[in-house]
């Protein structure tokens, strides 16, 4: 959405759009190939970091869609921590040579444009990381499995291997050493995206939930008018409802770029964390947990665009 017009994209710089596109392929169930990270998370990097050259060599095929990307930070030892990775790239001539691995990747497989961040110079630290986009082809990179999930099943998370690939310098993403500094500046965004799926899917899968309880009769009538049965639809209604509140609230602060990681404290603003966000995960969790339980997850197609969710109804 963010991508200029002159190289194929929306030219709209207003993260609402991609908002509704999320709650639309979420609710239809389309998590595959991983369009979120591609269009929440990596789109800035490419926008704001790029140069001329490499926004033209990149952004048309970004935005076509002939180029999908990913992003790797995560590595087997290190994950939260991230000031801990291995991964390094040395200067040789006019290339980098980057060794090491990820894992967790999202898109690792299909991705034909990986921002991998790398240190570049270990005496300084996270100081010392920079951002070098490796390409398909290029040799020494490998993938390796495309790891089992539990959900997200058209999404492939993958391990990637770097094994004296050569990268030429020209294809470092902003300046060398500020690597650690762009994710810092990048981490709203992506916390609010995953946000924005979590919303949407419990909205989706409540749905589906109360559909059930309608039509699934037993003791000669539907389960749905069982008080245990109202009882449970009441909590999970009031967590879907209070997640979407939460969420549209985080949007409205992003766009007007009061969502930044300072304020990314809890409890102090009760704003967005990864804790809010793993909640708002969890609460997702339990409506799919209930869904399974009462249902037999019946095919949701029939019901899809019933209803839009209090966001989009309020926003159209
Ligand atoms: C589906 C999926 C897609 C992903 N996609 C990507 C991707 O595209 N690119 C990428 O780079 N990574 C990706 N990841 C990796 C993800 O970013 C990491 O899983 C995350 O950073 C956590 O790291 P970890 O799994 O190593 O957990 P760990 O860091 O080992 O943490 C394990 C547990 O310890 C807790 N913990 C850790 N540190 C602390 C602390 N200081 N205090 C208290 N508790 C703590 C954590 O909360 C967690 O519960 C993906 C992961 C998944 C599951």
């Amino acid at each position: 959405m963010a991508v200029p017009e002159e190289f194929g994209g929306g030219g709209v710089d207003d993260f609402r759009y991609n908002v509704v596109l999320t709650e639309e392929t979420t609710r239809g169930g389309y998590s595959g190939v991983g369009f979120m990270l591609h269009n929440d998370v990596v789109a800035p990097y490419l926008l704001n970091l790029a140069d001329e050259e490499q926004k033209k060599r990149w952004l048309p095929g970004f935005c076509s869609g002939e180029i999908i990307t990913a992003i790797a930070m995560t590595e087997p030892g290190t994950g939260s921590d991230l000031q801990g990775i291995k991964t390094r790239a040395v200067r040789d001539g006019d290339d980098w040579v980057l060794n090491g691995s990820k894992t967790f990747i999202t898109n690792g497989i299909n991705a034909d444009l990986v921002i991998v961040v790398a240190c570049t110079d270990p005496e300084k630290g996270a100081q010392g990381f920079s951002l070098l986009v490796v390409e398909r082809g290029m040799p020494g990179f490998e993938r390796g499995r495309n790891l089992d999930k539990i959900g997200l099943d058209a999404q492939d998370t993958a391990e990637l291997s770097f094994d004296d690939v050569r990268v030429p310098a020209a294809n470092m993403l902003g300046e060398e050493g500020l690597g650690f500094i762009y994710l810092m500046q990048n981490l709203p965004q992506e916390r609010l995206s995953i946000a924005v799926v979590a919303a949407a899917a419990m909205e989706q899968v409540l749905e589906d939930t109360i559909q059930y309880c309608r039509d699934r009769k037993a003791f000669g009538k539907p389960i749905g008018r069982f008080q245990n049965s109202r009882f449970e639809l009441a909590e999970l209604s009031t967590e879907a409802l209070l997640a979407r509140v939460f969420v549209d609230k985080c949007v409205e602060l992003l766009n007007v770029g009061a969502l930044t990681v300072q304020e990314l404290r809890w409890p102090s603003t009760g704003l967005l964390t990864s804790r809010s966000s793993s909640s708002t995960a969890a609460s997702s969790c339990t409506a799919v947990t209930a869904t399974c339980v009462n249902t037999r997850l019946r095919r949701r197609t029939s019901i899809l665009g019933s209803r839009r969710s209090t966001a989009a109804r309020t926003r159209s």
